[in-house]
C-alpha cells in the first residue's frame, strides 16, 4: 500500500525522481513494488555503483536522469507547447494509471512586437544620470573645513544690486515624527497638539509669519479636538498663505521599502482628509527626513498634480558633487521616460540636516546661533559652543551681517537669487516662547537687513509654495535675460535647470556610515506592511464592486453597514499610512513604539479581512440576510493569532456540519491559474469545483509541532475568472479515493521516520547522493547534503544554482551596526551545516523540501500546475536568530551567470535600477533596498529574485544575488533611537526564484537600452506574490449561495495591465457623502522586457488597450472621469466603454460612481 499510492499516476510524478527510483531498486523484495520497466535492472546497477561513490557528481546524476526521461512514465515531460490552455476540468479527467500525471500546458503570452520596442528604445537623454555621476566620483571624503563635507564657499557681493537682490525665504517647520521615541498618540499628546495650539495662537499675531506642515495624520487628530473658532482661524491662516500644508500625506514616508501602492495610499488617504476637511490641494512635496529618496516618490507626487518637491537625506558626496555645478535644483524625471513629462522641479537641501545649524549656511557653528530655542538658559544648546544672543539694538547689525554672509554663501550653490532657508527641527515651536523667540527675533535681523539698501537682499518668512512661485519667477526672467524670447504665458519656467534621472540610495550622511542596515531591520513588521496593503487592496475592491453593482434602492450590503465596513476600510488605511512613516517601516523605532504599530497593523488585517467576507457573502448571497455589520459569514483562511506572531492557515474541519465549502477571490483582472490549497483534518476526502465535478487533487501530511499525522493540506488546480468568487466544496469521506487523490511520498534525511496514516509513503534517504525533486514538468532541482539548492535542470540543461546562508558580524568599534547603519567587520561568513534534518513531501502537483536549520527553518517548493506558481521555485525562510548577538543573516543565490559587477534592485515594486558593485563605496555602500525584486543577467540568461517583503540586498561578485534576513544588534548606532534591534521574531521570509533564458538575439542589455525591465513572468509572479488569491471558510449554514460570481465581461484585459485598487472615495472630485458613493480605481501598465519569452502566461498584450467595461461590466455608472493618482484634480469625461491607450509604467486613476441598476450575475 504504501509504495503502491505513490505511483497511481504513474512513477513520474512529482517527486524525488531519482530518490524514488532507487528506493524502488533497492527496497527488499517483499515490499511487494511493481518495477514498471525492464530498464531499470541496467539502472539499478549503475546505482550500486554510485552508491559505493560518495563523491558522485552532478554529471552522473544528470545522465541518470536523462536515461529516466526516455524510460516511460518515468521521466520530466518536456514542457509541451500549446497555443492555447486547455480547461482545468479537461486535464483533470481520470487519467489511466500509467499516465505520467498531470501534464499541464503551457502557452506563450502573445507580445505585440510594438510594445517590446518601450523596453528596447533608449530612454529620453538627460543632463545628469545618476549612474554615472557613481562612476565618476572618487568617495574620497576629504575634509572641507567648516562645512565639512564640501568646501570653503566664498562669493563676490557684486552679483547683487538693487535690480537684482537676493530673496531669502525662512521657512519655519516643524518636523513631527509619527512615532519614533514615543507612540504616535504620546508624541501628539505630549508635543504635536501643543506645537498646532501654539501655530493657531502665534500665527496670527504678525500677517509676516508662516509655516508649513507635512503630517495629516497629526493633524488631522488635532483638527477635530478644535472649537469652530480654531478651525476658522486656521482656515483663514491657510487662505492667506500663512499656513501651508506640504506634501499632504498621511506621514512622510520612507521611499525604500515602501510599496508604491503603501505610498500612494497614505497620500490619498492624507489628501481626502484635506479635501473633505479644508478644500486644500498640497502643491510642493516636502522630504526632508526619509532615508535615501526615490524616483518613484517623484512620479507619485507629479501624476498628484504636483510642481515641486524638496528633498534632504542624500549622500553627502553627492550633494557636494550637484553643488559645486549647481545643480542641486533639477527636473527630476523618471529614467524609463522616453520625454520629458514626468520631470517635476526638486530643490535638494544641500548641508548634513534639516535642523538650523545647517540650513543657513555652510557653517553649523554660525547657523546654530541663529537658532533662538538655543537661547542661553534651554535645554538645547549649541555643540559649537557659541550661543544664540537675543537680537537688540546694539547687536542687530552685527548679527544680520553675520547671517546674511551665511545666507550670501548658501545662494552661491544654486542658480538663482532666491533663498531657501529652512527654520525647523524635529517637535519645534511646541511652546509660546519659542514662537516669540524664533518669530521676533528673525523679524528684527529682516527688517534690518532690509533697511539697508545697500545689502541688496529682501529676507522674509515664506511658505515652501512662497519660495518656488519667487523661484520660478526668477528662472522666468532669467531665460527672458538670456534672450530666450519665448511669447507671453509659453515661458518654460523650469529651463534653468538641468534634468536629473536616478535615485538617491544608498544614503550616507557621514563617511562610510551607509544607511543600509534600516532596509532590513525588523523584517517581520516589513512582511506585515505587504500583507495588510494585500488584505486592503482585496477587500475594498470587492467591497466597492458589491457596492458599485448595485443601485441605491436595491443595495447589495445596506447602506448601514456599508457605512461601518467604510469605516473600517478607513481604519486599515490610517493603519498602513502611519507604518509607511520613516521610522515605521524602517525598523528604526523604540520597541513599544514598534509594538504599537504591529497592533494597528494587525486591527488593520481584521478589520480589511471582516470586509472582505461580508462584500463576499453580498455578492454570492444575493438574496441575504445581512442585518448587521457583526455578521461572519466566511473565516479567512488565515489565522492571526498575535501582532507580532507569524499567522498559520487556517483549519477546515470537515466533521463539522455545515462546513467544507471554501470561496477563493481573484482580485485580478486576469484569469488565475495555479494550485489551491486547504489544511484539513482528514487526508480522506473529495474536492469538488464549481461545476459540481469532482478535481483531481494531492494531499500531503502537514509537519507543524505536535500536530503530526493529525493535519493535511490538499493542493488542487484552480482556474478563476477575473475578479471572481468561486465555490469548492471539500467533503470528508470514510475511504482513501485513489482515483481522485494522490497521497504524498514522504522522504526523511538525518531525522526519524514521522508515523502517518498508511496512504502515505514514507521512506528514509541515506545516500550521499544528491536528492533531485521534480514535478511534472517543471525544472528538476538538486538538493545538496546541507539541505539546500544545489541545481536547476530545464529542459536537459543543469543551470549551477547554489543557496547559501552566510553571516555578517558587527564592526567592534563605537560606530558600528545598529537599527539604521550596517557597518560589518567584513565580508560574510558561509554558515555550514553538516547533516541537517531534510524532509521532502512530493506529489504529481506539488514538491516540498524542509531543511531545519540552527537559524531558521528553509522550504523550497515547487509545483505542477497550470499557473505562474509551476515556473521557478518559491523560497520561505521561517529565521530566528533571537540567540544571536551583533549578527546578521543573508540568504545569498550563487549562480554561473556572467553579471560581473552589474546588478538591478526595484524601487518601490515600481521601477528597476541598475547598480554597479563598485570598491569605492564600501561593502555596505553596495547595499541598496531591494523592495520586491533583484536580478542579474548575462546574454543568455536571468537570475530573478522576487520578495515578498522588503530587504536589503546587493551582489557582492559576479553571479551572485543576496538579501538580508534579519539582523540583531545590540547598540545604538547614534541616530537618535537610542537603543539597538534586539527584538527579534520569528520572522517569515518568503521569495520566488526565476531562471530565464533570453530567446537568442535579444540582449535588451547591449542594444543601448539604458533602463531595464523585469519579464512578464517576473512581473506577473510578483503580482502573485504580493496579491494573492484569497480564500475563505464558509462558516454559515445557508441555502441558496451561488457556486460563482465575476464581474466583467469575460474579456481578459492586457497581460502588462494590473488593477492597482479600487478605494472608496467620499472627499475626493467626483465623491458625495455616503460610504461607496464613489470609488476610485487605479489601473498601471507595467514595463515589460520581451527578451525572456514568458511561459504559462496565457494572455495576450495589445498596445496598452483596456475598456474599463471589461473590468467592471455592469458596476458602476457608465460615466467615468479620470483624475490625478490622489483624487486632487479631475481630468477628462470619459464612458466605461471608451477605449483607453495606457502607456507603459503610467498610472491611471479613474473616478466611478456606482450604477443605477443591479447587474449582479452568478451561477447557481
Ligand atoms: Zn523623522
Amino acid at each position: 500500500m504504501r509504495l503502491h499510492a505513490s505511483i497511481v499516476f504513474g512513477a513520474a510524478i512529482c517527486l524525488a525522481t531519482l530518490l524514488l527510483l532507487y528506493q524502488l531498486v533497492s527496497l527488499p523484495p517483499d515490499n511487494n513494488i511493481a518495477i514498471p520497466n525492464q530498464s531499470y535492472n541496467a539502472l539499478e546497477n549503475r546505482l550500486k555503483r554510485l552508491e559505493q561513490d560518495i563523491s558522485a557528481n552532478h554529471d552522473t546524476v544528470q545522465e541518470i536522469h536523462g536515461l529516466l526521461k526516455k524510460i516511460g512514465g518515468t521521466g520530466n515531460n518536456s514542457p509541451v507547447l500549446h497555443p492555447r490552455m486547455k480547461p482545468v476540468d479537461a486535464i483533470l479527467a481520470p487519467q489511466a494509471s500509467d499516465d505520467a500525471g498531470p501534464v499541464f500546458n503551457t502557452s506563450v503570452a502573445r507580445l505585440l512586437p510594438d510594445d517590446c520596442n518601450f523596453s528596447q528604445a533608449p530612454a529620453s537623454s538627460v543632463d545628469i544620470l545618476m549612474e554615472n555621476v557613481y562612476k565618476s566620483l572618487p568617495f574620497d571624503n576629504p575634509d572641507g573645513g567648516a562645512w565639512k563635507q564640501g568646501w570653503e564657499v566664498t562669493y563676490e557681493s557684486t552679483q547683487w544690486s538693487p535690480e537684482r537682490l537676493l530673496r531669502i525665504f525662512v521657512v519655519p517647520h516643524s518636523h513631527n515624527d509619527p512615532g519614533w521615541i514615543k507612540t504616535f498618540e504620546r508624541y501628539y499628546q505630549d508635543q504635536t497638539s501643543h506645537i498646532l495650539d501654539n501655530m493657531a495662537r502665534k500665527l496670527p499675531e504678525d500677517p509676516r509669519r508662516k509655516f508649513i506642515w507635512a503630517e495629516i495624520s497629526f493633524f488631522s487628530m488635532w483638527w477635530h479636538r478644535q472649537t469652530p473658532s480654531v478651525q476658522d482661524t486656521v482656515r483663514g491662516l491657510l487662505s492667506r498663505g500663512q499656513l501651508e500644508i506640504v506634501s499632504g500625506g498621511w506621514v512622510m514616508p520612507d521611499e525604500s521599502g515602501s510599496h508604491y501602492w503603501a505610498i500612494i495610499d497614505q497620500l490619498v488617504t492624507g489628501h481626502e482628509w484635506l479635501r473633505e476637511h479644508l478644500n486644500v490641494r498640497p502643491n510642493n512635496g516636502w522630504a526632508i527626513d526619509p532615508f535615501g529618496l526615490s524616483p518613484t516618490m517623484a512620479y507619485i507626487l507629479k501624476r498628484s498634480g504636483f510642481d515641486n518637491m524638496l528633498i534632504q537625506r542624500s549622500h553627502y558626496a553627492l550633494k557636494k558633487h550637484l553643488a559645486a555645478s549647481t545643480n542641486l535644483e533639477f527636473r527630476w524625471r523618471q529614467a524609463w521616460d522616453p520625454d520629458s513629462s514626468t520631470d517635476i522641479l526638486c530643490h535638494m537641501m544641500p548641508f548634513y540636516s534639516y535642523d538650523v545649524p545647517h540650513t543657513c549656511g555652510p557653517d553649523p557653528k554660525v547657523c546654530c546661533q541663529f537658532d533662538f530655542k538655543r537661547l542661553p538658559g534651554s535645554r538645547v544648546t549649541c555643540p559649537w559652543r557659541v550661543a544664540p544672543q537675543p537680537i537688540t539694538q546694539h547687536n542687530v547689525q552685527d548679527r544680520s551681517a553675520l547671517l546674511l554672509d551665511q545666507y550670501r554663501k548658501k545662494s552661491q550653490l544654486y542658480r538663482t537669487n532666491v533663498l531657501l532657508v529652512p527654520l525647523g527641527d524635529d517637535f519645534r515651536y511646541d511652546t509660546a516662547e519659542e514662537w516669540d523667540n524664533q518669530f521676533l527675533n528673525y523679524q528684527l535681523l529682516f527688517d534690518h537687513m532690509n533697511a539697508r539698501s545697500d545689502n541688496h537682499v529682501q529676507a522674509q518668512f515664506g511658505t515652501l509654495a512662497d519660495y518656488f512661485q519667487a523661484l520660478r519667477e526668477e528662472s522666468r526672467t532669467s531665460q527672458q535675460q538670456q534672450g530666450n524670447a519665448v511669447a507671453a504665458g509659453e515661458e518654460d519656467e523650469e529651463a534653468l535647470f538641468p534634468s536629473l534621472a536616478g535615485d538617491f540610495f544608498t544614503y550616507a550622511d557621514k563617511d562610510d556610515n551607509y544607511w543600509s542596515g534600516y532596509f532590513t531591520s525588523r523584517p517581520y513588521y516589513k512582511a506585515r506592511s505587504r500583507l495588510l496593503a494585500h488584505k486592503i487592496r482585496a477587500a475594498e475592491i470587492l467591497f466597492n464592486l458589491a457596492v458599485g453593482s448595485s443601485g441605491a434602492t436595491d443595495p447589495a450590503i445596506p447602506h448601514n453597514i456599508a457605512e461601518q465596513l467604510h469605516l473600517e476600510l478607513t481604519e486599515a488605511h490610517k493603519a498602513l499610512g502611519l507604518f509607511q512613516h520613516h521610522d515605521g517601516i524602517t525598523g528604526t523605532a523604540k520597541d513599544h513604539v514598534v509594538l504599537d504599530y504591529a497592533n494597528k497593523l494587525l486591527d488593520g488585517i481584521h478589520h480589511s479581512e471582516h470586509v472582505t467576507q461580508f462584500a463576499a457573502h453580498s455578492l454570492i448571497a444575493p438574496k441575504s440576510d445581512q442585518q448587521s455589520a457583526e455578521m461572519v459569514f466566511f473565516e479567512v483562511s488565515e489565522v492571526h493569532e498575535g501582532a507580532s506572531v507569524v499567522s498559520v492557515p487556517r483549519v477546515l474541519h470537515l466533521g463539522e456540519p455545515g462546513r467544507g465549502a471554501v470561496i477563493l477571490y481573484n482580485s485580478h483582472p486576469h484569469t488565475y491559474r495555479g494550485l489551491a490549497t486547504v489544511r484539513i483534518d482528514s487526508p480522506y476526502i473529495k474536492v469538488v469545483n464549481g461545476s459540481g465535478r469532482q478535481v483531481k487533487c494531492q494531499v500531503d501530511p502537514v509537519f507543524d509541532g505536535l500536530q503530526q499525522g493529525e493535519l493535511f493540506d490538499v493542493r488542487f488546480p484552480v482556474e478563476l475568472k477575473p475578479l471572481s468568487l468561486s465555490r469548492f466544496v471539500i467533503t470528508r469521506k470514510e475511504q482513501p479515493d485513489l482515483k481522485f487523490v494522490t497521497y504524498a511520498t514522504v522522504i526523511v534525511k538525518n531525522e526519524e521516520l514521522p508515523t502517518l496514516p498508511t496512504v502515505f509513503s514514507v521512506q528514509s534517504y541515506s545516500t550521499d547522493m544528491p536528492l533531485v525533486m521534480q514535478c511534472g514538468g517543471s525544472a528538476a532541482v538538486s538538493i545538496g547534503d546541507n539541505g539546500l539548492l544545489e541545481s536547476v535542470t530545464s529542459d536537459g540543461v543543469t543551470y549551477p544554482l547554489l543557496l547559501q546562508f552566510v553571516s555578517y558580524r558587527a564592526r567592534e568599534t563605537r560606530e558600528t551596526s545598529g537599527a539604521y547603519l550596517f557597518l560589518p567587520k567584513g565580508e560574510a561568513e558561509v554558515l555550514v551545516n553538516e547533516a541537517p534534518p531534510t524532509k521532502v513531501v512530493s506529489g504529481p502537483l506539488h514538491a516540498i523540501l524542509t531543511t531545519k536549520l540552527p537559524l531558521l527553518t528553509h522550504t523550497l517548493s515547487i509545483a505542477n500546475s497550470p499557473g505562474l506558481d509551476s515556473e521557478g521555485l518559491t523560497v520561505r525562510n521561517l529565521v530566528n536568530v533571537r540567540r544571536e548577538r551583533n549578527f546578521e543573516l543573508a540568504m545569498r543565490l550563487v549562480s554561473d551567470i556572467d553579471s560581473q559587477d552589474t546588478f538591478y534592485t526595484d524601487l518601490n515594486g515600481f521601477q528597476m535600477v541598475r547598480r554597479i558593485r563598485e570598491s569605492k563605496l564600501t561593502l555596505q555602500g553596495n547595499y541598496y533596498p531591494v523592495a520586491s525584486q533583484a536580478f542579474i543577467q548575462d546574454s543568455t540568461k536571468r537570475l530573478t529574485l522576487l520578495t515578498g517583503q522588503p530587504h536589503g540586498g546587493s551582489s557582492l561578485a559576479s553571479g551572485q544575488i543576496e538579501v538580508m534576513q534579519d539582523r540583531r544588534l545590540m547598540q545604538d548606532d547614534f541616530r537618535g533611537v537610542e537603543q539597538g534591534v534586539t527584538d527579534n521574531v520569528v520572522t517569515p521570509n518568503v521569495f520566488r526564484i526565476l531562471l530565464e533564458r533570453r530567446l537568442p538575439g535579444l540582449d535588451s542589455s547591449s542594444g543601448g537600452a539604458r533602463v531595464m525591465f523585469p519579464s512578464l513572468l517576473a512581473e506577473r509572479s510578483l503580482h502573485e506574490l504580493l496579491f494573492p488569491t484569497v480564500m475563505l471558510h464558509h462558516t454559515y449554514k445557508a441555502s441558496g449561495l451561488l457556486q460563482s460570481w465575476s464581474v466583467g465581461s469575460g474579456t481578459e484585459v492586457p497581460c502588462d495591465v494590473q488593477l492597482v485598487s479600487l478605494r472608496s472615495i467620499r472627499g475626493g472630485v467626483g465623491g458625495g457623502a455616503a460610504a461607496g458613493a464613489a470609488a476610485a480605481l487605479t489601473l498601471r501598465r507595467g514595463g515589460i522586457d520581451c527578451s525572456f519569452p514568458p511561459p504559462r502566461v496565457d494572455c495576450a498584450t495589445n498596445g496598452g488597450k483596456v475598456q474599463l467595461n471589461d473590468i467592471l461590466g455592469g458596476a458602476f455608472n457608465e460615466e467615468v472621469r479620470q483624475s490625478t493618482l490622489s483624487h486632487l484634480y479631475a481630468g477628462v469625461n470619459i464612458t466605461k466603454s471608451f477605449t483607453l491607450t495606457l502607456q507603459p509604467m503610467e498610472l491611471y486613476t479613474f473616478l466611478l460612481s456606482p450604477s443605477p441598476r443591479s447587474p449582479i450575475q452568478g451561477k447557481r
